[in-house]
């Protein structure tokens, strides 16, 4: 370890390790340090992602697939089934990793395109001159270091700490949070095909069950809920109980425990010398929590943008704004459209979810696009009429806002 580099990353999850690579492949001199003496371990995650998606960064790899699955199954409160194809499915659908071995494989692409990686290396605070981040403390091995960088990224995960270091608030209420906890299964019957989402406010108040197939009759089974449900009922004792009635025979090797922030997009994540990448920027899906592919699209964009501000010998906040442009103009829009969806959707009580699912029954939703989707949905509820147009408002003020911020 060196006491300089252009810019170092604290936290080598997806985000972390994808900001490396690139800012490494733009020829920057780069440091990624993990806290853990593993990377990728112990896994805070249910593992899907979609295919497509990731292809942009990552060429396939079968030692981290754990499964592929052609799409998902979502069950309303009374167990009527809705079949969608993967395109439809989102973010988190295609396929099913092994994420121990997949975020050792980002951190190892960002070794090999020239980023040095510490791990067992915990960043303790900032080095700050005249209102610039100029690198980082960091201890390791019982030892402590200064370490200087023009650009330092906090890609620090949902607890991060970087970015309060560095006067960007992150805080999040319990309502910003969701509490997951989740099983790793053997010895169940399940749809190795699909992975499967279960709602109801009996069994997943302000959230849902999970079931991502992981082969050889495994599956991660988990629950997620949102903060503010959690203060009265805990997720783990409601995880059991589904466990207890869909997989009584099955043994759980392991345990989960973690959250998500769900809150949609905060306000800043720049400042002079600093940029926060996925979770530790808030930037994971709120409707389903899913983070995997945001961190890595932000990390790539991360990165490029280090290096340009770097190229300028420009790093201070206004500088790195084009980070925040680019990311609040693509993946900002959709996470704060799917806050918009999350604030109606619920809202809605278990008649009205097996409403909704009664009426997509028999429609061919392999091949349908989000839009048919919510056409066949308000064709076949007229009262959902008005949520649906509150919701394209919302969409529209979204639109006219990211063009207005991208415009200025
Ligand atoms: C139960 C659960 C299920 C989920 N399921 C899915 C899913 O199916 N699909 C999906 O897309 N997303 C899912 N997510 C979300 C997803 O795991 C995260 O969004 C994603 O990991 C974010 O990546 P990241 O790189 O931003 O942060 P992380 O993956 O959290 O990585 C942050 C890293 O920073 C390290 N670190 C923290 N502080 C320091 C420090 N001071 N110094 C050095 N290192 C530090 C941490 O040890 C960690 O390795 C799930 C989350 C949970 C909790």
């Amino acid at each position: 370890m060196k006491d300089r580099y252009d810019v170092i990353v604290v936290g080598a999850g997806p985000g972390g390790s994808m900001t490396a690579k690139t800012a490494a492949l733009e020829g920057l001199d780069v440091l990624l340090i993990e806290k853990r003496q593993q990377i990728g371990d112990p896994v805070r995650c249910a593992e899907g992602v979609n295919k497509e998606y990731l292809k942009e960064y990552i060429e396939p790899d079968p030692a981290w697939i754990s499964a592929e699955v052609k799409g998902s199954k979502i069950y309303s409160p009374d167990g009527t089934m809705i079949e969608m194809s993967e395109e439809l499915s989102g973010a988190e659908v295609g396929y099913v990793l092994e994420r121990k071995v997949f975020d050792r494989a980002l951190a190892r692409e960002a070794a090999l395109a020239g980023a040095e990686v510490m791990v067992k290396t915990r960043a303790t605070g900032l080095l700050i001159e005249d209102g610039f981040v100029k690198g980082i403390k960091a201890e390791h091995m019982g030892k402590k270091y200064d370490i200087r960088a023009k650009i330092v990224v906090g890609a620090d995960g949902v607890e991060s700490k970087v970015g309060r270091w560095a006067g960007i608030d992150t805080t999040l209420k319990p309502s910003d949070m969701c509490t997951c906890a989740q099983y790793l299964m053997t010895d169940i019957d399940i749809d190795p095909d699909f992975c499967e989402f279960f709602l109801g406010n009996e069994i997943a108040p302000i959230g849902y069950i999970w079931v991502f197939p992981k082969g050889n009759n495994m599956a991660n089974v988990g629950i997620g809920i949102t903060g503010n449900a959690s203060g009265k009922v805990r997720a783990i004792e409601l995880l059991d109980d589904f466990v207890q009635e869909h997989y009584p025979g099955g043994k759980a090797i392991e345990l989960v425990v973690g959250g998500v922030p769900v809150c949609g997009t905060i306000e800043r994540t720049v400042a002079n010398g600093l940029m926060l990448v996925g979770d530790a920027a808030r930037q994971s899906d709120p409707v389903t929590g899913g983070g995997i592919f945001n961190s890595m699209w932000a990390g790539d964009m991360a990165g490029k943008v280090a290096a340009s501000a770097i190229r300028r010998s420009d790093v201070s906040a206004e500088s790195l704004e084009e980070y925040e442009k680019k990311w609040r103009a693509e993946l900002g829009r959709d996470i704060n459209m799917s806050l918009v969806v999350k604030q109606r959707f619920t809202r809605l009580s278990d008649h009205e979810l097996n409403t909704l699912a009664h009426s997509l029954e028999g429609i061919d939703l392999g091949s349908a696009t989000l839009i048919g989707l919510l056409w066949a949905l308000f064709k076949a509820n007229k009262k959902l009429l008005w949520d649906l147009r509150s919701i394209f408002k919302g969409i529209k003020d979204i639109e006219m806002e990211v063009s207005a911020e991208v415009g200025s």
